[in-house]
């Protein structure tokens, strides 16, 4: 990232006038890099000494109850709650203006808006932009600009930060955890959180109700060898009526990736989950054989090389039939 966009970013911060109200928003159906590092920051800045300061992010107002447990909760607020014409702007994690929702409208009612993220769809929408394609997470954006701004990391900015790497890291297993990873998990450790705490809240928790409905969408998954030019695909999907029947909330299905990908017989997984009427929201992933984001893109939505996701429309079947021939298009090897 160029030097420039650092500088440019630093200044924007530091002019903000004494009173300045300042918006933090990251991304729809916030994960716990966007979570993680819009609070870390929000923090952050509250240790700089702004005080007007909300966090937000658009549509339904749920938090997952793995991240119920982060510092610097109390400064989030639902959209319709949100200053409508902040004097700052801070974004994270969000590729493209479609992933603000209502929420856009602060690019024009507010002031200055510095976007941090590590997408390399990024579309650049910010005034300043602070987007790193190689990094692991957005928290190691927000970690930088943080450090540059002279906070000092605490337990609860680390927290916060940490949440948000071992999230996008899939806790330190893929390719993208570099030493650089590693490091700034030293630094954040260091300041005596507990990862193993924050593991199990974040990765190893689940209610009862959540297990038996994994039970049943993983049941009905399908192999099809031949997807992805013979390197194969498994998918399976999850209706709204799978959810109610279990008592589940929606943020439990974004566990259901995992073990789905674990499926040693082919490179793409797909969960295709349902969001309203006709509506689901479709994860990829790949080995390495298919560049998944290029396929999101090409059906309205986006991610990384190896995980992306789309809104899709019709049904589950209609949906894998969508992607199944995009997959062929996108090709690595
Ligand atoms: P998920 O499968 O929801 O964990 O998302 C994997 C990746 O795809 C994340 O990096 C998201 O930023 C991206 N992504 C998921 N859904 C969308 C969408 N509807 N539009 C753009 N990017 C998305
Ligand atoms: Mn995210
Ligand atoms: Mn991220």
């Amino acid at each position: 990232m160029a030097e420039a966009d650092w500088v440019a970013a630093v200044r924007t911060v530091r002019e903000l006038a004494p009173g300045g109200r300042v918006l933090l928003i990251c991304h729809v159906n916030p994960d716990g890099d966007a979570l993680g590092s819009m609070l870390g920051f929000a923090l952050g800045l509250r240790r700089l000494g702004v005080r007007d300061l909300q966090a937000t992010f658009p549509g339904p107002f749920e938090i997952p109850d793995p991240f119920t447990g982060l510092p610097g909760l109390d400064l989030l607020v639902p959209e319709s709650q949100a200053y409508p014409d902040p004097d700052l702007v801070l974004i994270f994690d969000v590729a493209s203006e479609s992933r603000l929702g209502a929420l856009v409208d602060r690019l024009d009612t507010g002031g200055a808006a510095v976007v941090l993220d590590h997408h390399a769809s990024n579309t650049r929408f910010g005034s300043v932009n602070l987007v790193d394609a190689t990094a692991a997470a957005t928290s190691v954006v927000a970690e930088e600009l943080l450090d540059r701004l002279d906070v000092p990391l605490d337990v609860e900015i680390a927290e916060c930060l940490y949440v948000a790497l071992a999230t996008d890291t899939g806790s330190f297993r893929f390719d993208m955890t570099t030493p650089r990873v590693h490091e700034m998990a030293a630094r954040l450790i260091a300041t005596g959180l507990r990862p193993g705490d924050i593991s199990r809240r974040i990765f190893d928790s689940r209610p009862f109700g959540a297990m038996k409905l994994f039970a049943d969408v993983l049941g009905r998954a399908q192999l099809d060898p031949t997807a992805a030019g013979g390197h194969g695909m498994v998918w399976t999907y999850a209706t709204l009526d799978d959810l109610d029947r279990h008592e589940q909330r929606p943020y439990v299905l974004d566990a259901l990736i995992d073990p789905v990908r674990c499926v040693v017989e082919v490179d793409v997984s797909v969960v295709v989950k349902q969001t309203a009427e006709g509506e689901w929201a479709v994860s990829l992933r790949s080995k390495g054989a298919v560049d998944v984001s290029a396929v999101a893109v090409a059906l309205g939505g986006g991610g990384h090389r190896l995980a992306a996701g789309f809104t899709g429309h019709g049904t589950p079947g209609d949906v894998v039939v969508a992607v199944r021939e995009e997959l062929d298009r996108h090709l690595i090897v």
